[in-house]
């Protein structure tokens, strides 16, 4: 199935339900409402000369816009482009140049950030973008308008479910972004099965508050919504715990996703408890490792009693494994869960390519319908990560149980070897987290001369916490961790730096130990 054609299915079998929620503009769509919008885009972008295959970029924060915009693209067979939000003049050109990208629609401005300034610098360096519309300028009412005069039966007819219609750039956390080329097939199918792991129905009410710019947003929340008929309730242009928990509470959000560090955020709103979170009872935690902890209160606090976790990656649509509301609370706490229909998985000695037996580490391969093409024009990067049998290799290290439970293990390139010993930072931040005083705790190895590494916790402590020293929390894991576990340096930070999608740059703490350790 393509994208479009999955939208006009649901939409032709649920009737007038509501699709989509706005809670900035209060806006509200239903199916067929969101139909007419994205046709309205599809035949106006269109009219601006935009054919199957040509890219479309899109920097924008999450709003109805986005959707229509992706749902509308995907109508034409176009390719659209994510653009981070967070991106300046230089990576902005960047990913316009790559991904050659000939119409762009942006907002005009987002937080700090001034869009409307930023392209206007670049423009003249991007020969091939001839189009700019600023979302909420007459150029896009008019853009809207040309479409809602053209017949929705114009809309191409002859489109390949393979054809790739996404440039998905990854998070940039251990470096500059790759941009993963996916198809209808890819993201479609990923998106309804996670929505499967999730026991959707049109009953669902799924709160992103996940970029769209990322999959974890457009599709694991979009398509995961759209292909089950369910409701999209965007909470906040950008992520917002407060607005996120009043979004669950006003429109009784029955699902909630979000990475680890958006729930730790809102669990610790000084006024957690006087939202009413008693809709809630699924969601997806993911991105990077799942603190037990954190999962724990997700169920006991939240009340997000099915909530499931999701491993995988950009390149792979993104989801790989997911757990499942039936498995035991220690299964669905402490893995990722198993693999997901029609996909194939394998733990790897990363040296040898050989599977390791059940229980021991290796890399995480997947293969099968999620993977990407490639990165857009990077045959040499893709050739790195994609072996010619088509297996993906991740990265990151994993472990499977005689069940086929996988637990992620950390990535390759986090792994801290100190003294010969390998040190997976994963272990070490999960034993600190049970510390009553730390809310957030992140592990790096940094350079040392005796032990080639040696590792740095910097640690985040419960606003009221009584004041802890880096030798009080080394002490706590004297006895509890092997001696080479227990960080040398403990640093106690107030925000770690971290990408859009939430997640903790590691290169970049790296980077500032490095420099303060001279
Ligand atoms: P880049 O590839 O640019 O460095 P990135 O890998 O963070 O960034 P994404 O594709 O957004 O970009 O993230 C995928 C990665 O996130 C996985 O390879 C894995 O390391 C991590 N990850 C995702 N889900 C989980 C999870 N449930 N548990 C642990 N790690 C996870
Ligand atoms: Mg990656």
């Amino acid at each position: 199935d393509t994208i479009g054609a999955n939208l006009d299915r649901t939409a032709a079998r649920v009737g007038d339900h509501e699709a989509l929620v706005e809670c900035a503009t209060g806006r509200r769509f239903t199916y067929p409402q969101l139909v007419a919008e994205v046709d309205a885009c599809a035949l106006g972008l269109a009219a601006l000369g935009v054919r199957k295959g040509d890219r479309v970029g899109i920097w924008a924060p999450n709003c109805a816009e986005w959707v229509f915009v992706q749902y509308g693209t995907a109508k034409l067979g176009a390719i659209l482009v994510n653009i981070n939000p967070a991106y300046r003049t230089h990576e902005l050109a960047f990913v316009l140049e790559q991904a050659g990208i000939s119409v762009l629609i942006s907002a005009p401005e987002f937080k700090t950030s001034d869009y409307r300034a930023m392209v206007g610098e670049v423009r003249d360096d991007c020969p091939d973008l001839t189009t700019t519309i600023f979302l909420g300028d007459p150029a896009w009412d008019a853009l809207l308008a040309a479409g809602r005069a053209g017949d929705p039966g114009t809309l191409p007819d002859d489109l390949d479910p393979d054809d790739p219609i996404n440039i998905q750039y990854t998070s940039g956390t251990t470096g500059f972004p790759k941009g993963a080329t996916l198809t209808h097939h890819n993201l479609l199918n990923n998106g309804f099965f996670v929505g499967e792991g999730c026991g959707y129905t049109e009953a669902d009410r799924v709160c992103i508050p996940v970029p769209y710019y990322h999959c974890f947003g457009m599709g694991m929340g979009n398509l995961g919504a759209t292909s089950h008929g369910a409701t999209m309730v965007i909470p906040a242009p950008g992520f917002d715990p407060a607005a996120t928990l009043r979004a669950v509470q006003d429109e009784r959000c029955t699902s909630l996703y979000g990475v680890p560090t958006m729930f730790i955020a809102e669990l610790g709103l000084p006024d957690f408890a006087s939202y009413d979170l008693s809709s809630l009872r699924t969601g997806i935690m993911a991105g990077s490792p799942c603190p037990v902890e954190v999962m724990k209160r997700v169920v006991s606090e939240m009340g997000m009693t099915e909530v499931t976790i999701c491993y995988g990656m950009t390149e792979t649509s993104p989801v790989s494994t997911q757990t499942s509301a039936d498995d035991s609370l220690d299964r669905r706490t402490a893995t990722v869960g198993r693999v997901h229909p029609h996909l194939e998985i394998k733990i790897v000695d990363p040296t040898t390519g050989q599977v390791v037996p059940r229980g021991e580490t290796g890399e995480f391969c997947t293969r099968g319908y999620s993977v990407m093409r490639g990165y857009w024009n990077e045959p040499a990067k893709t050739a790195e990560v994609l072996d010619p049998a088509r297996w993906m290799h991740t990265g990151d290290l994993a472990t499977m149980d005689d069940e086929g439970y996988v637990n992620i293990v950390g990535r390759i390139k986090d792994m801290v070897i100190r003294g010969g010993e390998n040190v997976y930072p994963r272990e070490v931040e999960e034993f600190l987290y049970t510390h009553p005083d730390v809310v957030d705790a992140q592990v790096i190895g940094v350079p040392d001369a005796k032990y080639g590494e040696e590792l740095m916790a910097w640690v985040r402590l419960r606003p009221d916490a009584s004041p802890l020293t880096a030798e009080s929390l080394r002490a706590y894991c004297t006895g509890k961790l092997a001696h080479f576990k227990i960080p040398r340096y403990v640093k106690i930070v107030e925000s770690f730096p971290m990408t859009v999608t939430g997640k903790i740059r590691k290169v970049e703490m790296r980077e500032t130990a490095v420099t303060e350790l001279g």
